[in-house]
Parts: C-alpha cells; sequence; structure tokens
C-alpha cells in the first residue's frame, strides 16, 4: 500500500523545499550555458522500441501500444547518436526509468525515476566533451553560488569553487588503489571533482567506442564528485560503424535481432560523436550537501519502493 500521509510529510519537507528551488535554478543556468555553447535542446523521449541496453541488472519497462511493444526510455543514447545527424549540438533533460535492484533502496544516491541531462556534439573527442563537462561544471557552480546564497544558506552548505582542470584516475588505478569497489572511497578521497577514464570493455554497454589500438579499453569517462557523493556523470566516445557495433553487440552475447532497427541505422551512416549523461537529483544532492537523493524531488521513487 502507498503510504499517504508518509507522501505528505516528504512533501512539506523544508530540507527538499530548498532543495527544489536550487534545482530549479540549476536546470536554468544549464540551459543558459549550453545554449551559449550554441547546443539545442531536444524534448525527451519517453516511449520508443530503442533504448539502452543496460544489461547488467536492469529489467525492462514495457507499454503496449496499439499492439506494438514499446519499451520506457533507460537513456536516450542511441536517440542521441540519430540527433547529431540532425543537430551538431544537442541536449535534453532526459527522464530514465532503471529497475534499480532493490537493495540499492537506502543507498543515497538511487532513483528508479530520474533526469539526465544527456548531451552528445556531433565529430567529438572525449578531449573535447570533458572539456566541456569541465566548464559546464566549473560554471554551474559558480552561478549558483551567486543565484542560491539564501538556500544553500539555510541548508548549510558552503561550495568551494572548482576549478578546472580536473584530475584524471584510469580505471586500472583506481582498482589497484581502492580495489574493485572504489567509487565512494575514491570520491572521498578527493577534494576536487575527478574523471575515472578508460573503463574495461566487459563492465560497460556497446555503443562506448573502443581504442583502435588498445583492444578491450574504451575511450570513455566518468566523473566522480569529491566527499563522498560518488559519480556524478558517465560518458564518452561512441562507436559509429557498422562491423565494430555488430562485433560489440556480438562480443556482449546480445542477439542482434534485438537491434536490427539501430543496425539500420548505423548502415545508414552515423557520425562519431562524443557525449554523457549527467543526473540531475544527484547534482542537486551534491550542490545541497544533502546525505539522500529522496530529498531532491517531489514523488522519488527508490529501488524496491512503491510510491507514487
Ligand atoms: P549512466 O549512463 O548509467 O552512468 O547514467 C548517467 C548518469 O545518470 C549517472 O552518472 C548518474 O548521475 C545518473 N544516474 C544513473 N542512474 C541513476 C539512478 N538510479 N538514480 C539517480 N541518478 C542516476
Ligand atoms: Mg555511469
Amino acid at each position: 500500500m502507498i503510504d499517504i500521509s508518509q507522501v505528505l510529510q516528504d512533501i512539506s519537507s523544508s530540507e527538499l523545499h530548498q532543495a527544489i528551488q536550487v534545482q530549479t535554478k540549476l536546470v536554468s543556468l544549464i540551459r543558459e550555458i549550453l545554449v551559449r555553447e550554441k547546443f539545442v535542446e531536444l524534448l525527451p523521449v519517453i516511449i520508443s522500441p530503442l533504448t539502452d541496453p543496460l544489461t547488467d541488472f536492469r529489467v525492462r519497462g514495457e507499454v503496449e501500444c496499439y499492439g506494438f511493444k514499446y519499451q520506457i526510455t533507460k537513456s536516450m543514447i542511441f536517440h542521441k547518436q540519430m540527433a547529431v545527424k540532425a543537430f551538431p549540438r544537442i541536449f535534453c533533460f532526459s527522464p530514465n526509468v532503471r529497475i534499480e535492484p532493490a537493495e540499492r533502496r537506502d543507498s543515497g544516491r538511487h532513483l528508479i525515476e530520474f533526469v539526465q541531462l544527456d548531451l552528445e556534439v556531433r565529430g567529438a573527442t572525449r578531449e573535447e566533451v570533458i572539456e566541456l563537462g569541465e566548464k559546464l561544471f566549473s560554471n554551474v557552480i559558480e552561478g549558483i553560488k551567486g543565484l542560491a546564497g539564501p538556500e544553500l544558506t539555510e541548508l548549510g552548505r558552503k561550495l568551494p569553487n572548482f576549478t578546472p582542470p580536473f584530475e584524471r584516475i584510469t580505471y586500472e588505478e583506481a582498482v589497484k588503489t581502492y580495489g574493485e569497489d572504489f567509487e565512494l572511497k575514491l570520491s572521498s578521497s578527493v577534494k576536487k571533482p575527478v574523471w575515472l577514464v578508460d573503463f574495461p570493455i566487459e563492465i560497460r554497454e556497446f555503443y562506448d567506442r573502443e581504442y583502435g589500438d588498445r583492444p578491450g579499453i574504451l575511450v570513455d569517462m566518468d566523473l566522480i564528485y569529491p566527499e563522498g557523493y560518488g559519480e556524478a556523470l558517465s560518458g564518452g566516445e561512441r562507436e559509429y560503424q557498422v562491423e565494430r557495433i555488430q562485433e560489440r553487440i556480438r562480443k556482449k552475447g546480445i542477439d542482434p535481432e534485438a537491434y536490427t532497427i539501430y543496425l539500420k541505422l548505423a548502415e545508414s551512416g552515423l557520425y562519431p560523436s562524443a557525449g554523457f549523461g549527467f543526473g540531475i537529483e544527484r547534482l542537486t544532492r551534491f550542490v545541497c550537501g544533502l546525505g539522500d537523493i529522496g530529498r531532491t524531488r517531489l514523488f522519488a521513487k527508490k529501488p524496491g519502493q512503491f510510491t507514487l
């Protein structure tokens, strides 16, 4: 049963009220910065026959319309690759539904319905989107301190300025230093955001591009928050040549039938591109200094929870 009194209590939390005020300003700052950087904003795709596989653990959300099966968007990755055929620089505030394992309910970082700022740049390298990410992040932090001073004071949050460039650590170095389960340890040990680069092929999806001269390693990255807040964004360069995409799908053990539409699109010619997805609720949590991601939106849904 849905606990209505809990929902009513949640929506009257003063911490949440401050966080939503901050979030409103964060979203507006991000839009302003990206429009200045010559991006166009796309409206989100909510259902499609094609979405991110996220094969590791997340079950498909499906809806049937007119006898056809649509999937609920887990990420707009493939639509972004198509969109850069139309516009060179695109972004979207994209709602994603991912049925995360119930054990993540109290992680403080996971919701099953969240929004990512998803962006993609035609012809870009990882280097270029890293630079863009640093500029966006540092400008957003600087901007929000000016725009949301009273809210941040009320929340007791003091933010420094984060001046780029941010340091980088490879996945391999991170495992060596902190062990397999390194995300929070790495995050707790840094004072500035840090780029985690060069993931092994086994733990990412088939669309992140593999180095031509380093088999098994991907030209991708995550940005990790300082202060133990964990992952901020994930992205990288994309595979765009149909033969390579087919090979990557095969290596993942995925039935290519499931990607017929995507493979047809790739056959028609995709551009090289790079981009990233940046979680808005996690950004709000970090900026506001909150322990619980549930305080960053109305009607927050934690893994394993049934609520409004
Ligand atoms: P991903 O491509 O899976 O890394 O997702 C892109 C970004 O969305 C992540 O870096 C997070 O900031 C955010 N994100 C991913 N999964 C969740 C989740 N379950 N709850 C909240 N934010 C998430
Ligand atoms: Mg990620």
